[in-house]
């Protein structure tokens, strides 16, 4: 299966009626470039930052991050790499000095939270990323933004770096576009106004869904009700596209749903411009949306909207897929 789709790699994510997506591939640690490569990824849509911290064990210093960043942009030229900045805390416990025991760790003090009062950290992060844009197409995307207050702040933070690099004469790409994740439902029901500050939108559907549906995307126990069709979820979906396109921004989706088959067409017909996940999920998403239209597409969304559950959403979607595939 894996070998007759591997016949993708090298075509575009077009569909039968012209519409071009962008495929691009979610990673961890640098030595995955060569997969992002193989699987015919158009760029990097989510580097997590946080797995430098974690597997080190330690904080890495300016020139180790400035190393990294770069090497990653390098071994991808021409490509778009979208790092993260650093999302530790909630299920990502980084022992000695954010081992600290919130009651609630999923809705405590993590990702930007942490990174705006820790900001020696942040602004260490942000000088290595603004010097690493030098070697490549770097697209800097910020985790975890609830609201316009916190947007401000970031990004008053972020311009200050930018100057702080301009006065010693540092060279930096001539732009680099700024983004953040859409991943709190506050973010999702205020992104026409987040929309206003930034140049695209990445959708975080593993902590989305779990904020809409106060499901513990890690808790077994009540992992059935954890769906990713639920009328709430696309909702909220339909809302981000809606007002990220009317503030003529892009967006991508990181979260797992990305690279999920069965949301695929769905997430086409919502007008979603960028996919990105695994690398090895590439070429089954992209076989799909080579043999369908977005006017299909399209038609599916209006469908679904109508629905009233999660399971007739998702039975019929999974009938059609079987149809058609
Ligand atoms: C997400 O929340 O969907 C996401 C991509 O980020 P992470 O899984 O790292 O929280
Ligand atoms: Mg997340």
């Amino acid at each position: 299966r894996e070998v007759r789709l591997m016949r993708y790699t090298n075509l575009p994510a077009e569909t039968r009626d012209g519409k071009l997506i962008f495929l691009k591939a979610n990673i961890e640690i640098p030595e995955e470039v060569d997969s992002v490569l193989s699987h015919g990824a158009d760029g990097v849509g989510l580097y997590r930052s946080e797995f430098l911290f974690l597997q080190s064990g330690s904080i890495p210093d300016e020139e180790t991050q400035y190393r990294v960043y770069s090497q990653v942009l390098e071994a991808l030229p021409g490509k778009t790499v979208t790092i993260r900045t650093l999302d530790i805390g909630g299920d990502k416990l980084f022992p000695g000095r954010f081992d600290h025991q919130d009651k609630n760790p999923i809705l405590g003090w993590r990702a930007i939270r942490l990174c705006l009062s820790e900001t020696d950290l942040f602004r260490t992060q942000l000088r290595a990323l603004l010097r690493a844009s030098a070697h490549g197409k770097l697209r800097i995307m910020f985790p975890m933004v609830s609201g316009i207050e916190e947007l401000n702040q970031v990004l008053a933070l972020y311009d200050s770096v930018v100057e702080e690099l301009h006065r010693e004469a540092v060279p930096m790409a001539a732009y680099i576009p700024v983004g953040i994740m859409i991943e709190i439902p506050s973010a999702a029901v205020v992104s026409d106004v987040l929309a206003k500050r930034v140049d695209f939108f990445s959708i975080g559907t593993n902590d989305l869904i779990q904020y809409t549906l106060a499901v513990d995307r890690g808790n077994e126990r009540v992992a059935y009700l954890y769906e990713p069709f639920h009328p709430a979820v696309l909702r909220l979906l339909t809302t981000i596209i809606r007002n990220a396109h009317a503030n003529g921004i892009p967006v991508a989706m990181c979260g797992e749903m990305a690279g999920d088959p069965l949301a695929t067409l769905i997430l086409l017909g919502l007008g979603l411009d960028e996919f990105s996940m695994g690398a090895a999920a590439i070429p089954e998403v992209k076989q799909i949306l080579r043999n369908v239209t977005l006017l299909e597409a399209e038609e599916l969304v209006g469908t679904i909207m109508d629905m009233k559950s999660h399971d007739e959403i998702q039975s019929y979607v999974a009938q059609l897929m079987e149809k058609r595939f």
